[in-house]
């Protein structure tokens, strides 16, 4: 089978493949749409990825398809079935499972391998976190299952309730999503980026305010003027840059909460106002990837169609524009994903 292999920083090549053997309790699927991902430019710029991926080694993690065959003792699923796996499935039985933090499992089981005609879901994936795409969606909008059931699982932690004032930091595709997300679940959202033109879809995907800190010296000033000059009661960093990891703070309002989405290259270190923290009495989230049952409410918000692939997925190209996809993504410009087809 055709699939990318990365080599390394920048380099991947598209090459001839065994398809994957299988093992029992796996599934064979032929790969519909694999979209492209923050994470899987992060891993192509860098190299590699230090919980997901060791080059050389296939890769792509958001994709749905088709089952082609399954091994020894699958019931659930049967060859024809169109189908989304989530790249990961916890152990549930280690110090964290056990706690109910499935996400921050010992024995976090990844799945990649997705920009490829084929790819193997191991057992314990197809146990705990593989679904039938309902009739009426496409293999586009199921993909989006993966990025969004971070968003699901990140605007959870955070506690968003209707009525709430949410800033969200970053309008790339994570970003753009907890505009989207938070304005179903009734928020007023203030979408903060950088281009006022990536700014004008984030109103019609539900923003109530942009600012575009192209324009405006001052996003924290801004974001206060906004909201009455108290802060919003919930900011979102979807950037990753240590620069947006100090806004935060001083956007919110006392006791609000802020969740830093965004993760910044290792070894970063930021300031805060202790000041801040304490007498405004400010609550620090993070979150990182999903749960099963993140995954499984990812996909009945597509299924619902309050979240579709048409706002996300801008473009389609084969598996061998690959690479060319992912410099266009390197230099900021080009869709929000686009969606391999191999
Ligand atoms: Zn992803
Ligand atoms: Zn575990």
């Amino acid at each position: 089978m055709l699939a990318a292999v990365l080599y390394g920083k920048e380099h991947l090549q598209l090459e001839q493949v065994p398809v994957p053997a299988l093992g029992p309790g796996d599934l064979l699927v032929r790969v519909r749409a694999a979209l492209t991902c923050g994470t899987d430019l992060k891993v192509f710029r860098r190299g590699y990825h230090a919980r997901m991926i060791v080059p050389p080694a296939v890769f792509g993690h958001e994709f749905a398809g088709d089952v082609v065959a399954a091994g020894e003792g699958v019931t659930r699923f049967q060859p024809g079935q169109r189908v989304v796996a989530a790249n990961s499935a916890p152990c549930l039985h280690c110090f964290y499972c056990l706690r109910g933090r499935v996400n921050l499992c010992e024995d976090l089981l990844f799945n990649n391998g997705a920009y490829a005609e084929f790819i193997k879901v191991p057992a314990r994936i197809v146990e705990r976190n593989t679904y039938e795409i309902p009739a009426h969606l496409k293999y586009e909008d199921a993909a989006l299952a993966e990025p969004l059931a971070c968003v699901v699982k990140g605007l959870e932690d955070t506690g968003v309730e209707a009525g709430d004032t949410v800033a969200v930091i970053g309008v790339g595709p994570i970003g753009s999503m907890f505009v989207r997300l938070a304005k179903l679940r009734g928020a007023q959202v203030i979408a903060v980026g950088r281009k006022r033109a990536k700014l004008e879809h984030t109103l019609h995907l539900g923003a109530d305010r942009v600012v575009a800190t192209e324009e405006t010296p001052d996003p924290v000033a801004a974001v206060r003027a906004l909201t009455g000059g108290r802060g919003a009661d919930i900011v979102i960093e979807a950037v990753g840059q240590p620069q947006t990891w100090t806004w935060p703070m001083e956007m919110l309002r006392r006791g609000g909460v802020v969740n830093f989405f965004g993760g910044p290259p290792s070894g970063t270190r930021i300031e805060i106002d202790t000041d801040l923290l304490h007498y405004s009495e400010i609550t620090c989230k993070a979150s990182f990837h999903h749960t099963p049952r993140a995954f499984r409410e990812a996909l009945d918000t597509i299924e619902s169609g309050g979240v579709t692939a048409k706002d996300f997925v801008q473009a389609e190209e084969p598996l061998g524009s690959l690479s060319k996809v992912l410099f266009r993504l390197m230099e900021g410009s080009g869709p929000l994903k686009t969606a391999i087809i191999p």
